[in-house]
């Protein structure tokens, strides 16, 4: 069931999933850390998987990626 992600559909779920914008142009696979720009300004890396099924759709600041307590 694996599904083939194209750099549009990935730009596409970001925008309908995210408030965050992809800037990267390319992708090239699971592994590779695209650019996103955060709601708030900020820019920040992630992988396409951590983003997709981690929720992990915001920069650091927004979205720290630890609870530490
Ligand atoms: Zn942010």
């Amino acid at each position: 069931m694996n599904k083939r992600w194209t750099i549009d559909k990935i730009k596409e779920f970001v925008e309908k999933n995210s408030d965050s914008t992809l800037l990267t142009t390319e992708y090239h696979g699971f592994s590779q850390k695209l650019l996103f720009r955060c709601a708030c300004g900020n820019q920040f890396e992630k992988n396409f998987t951590k983003f997709k099924n981690k929720h992990q759709r915001k920069c650091d600041v927004c979205q720290p990626p630890k609870q530490s307590r």
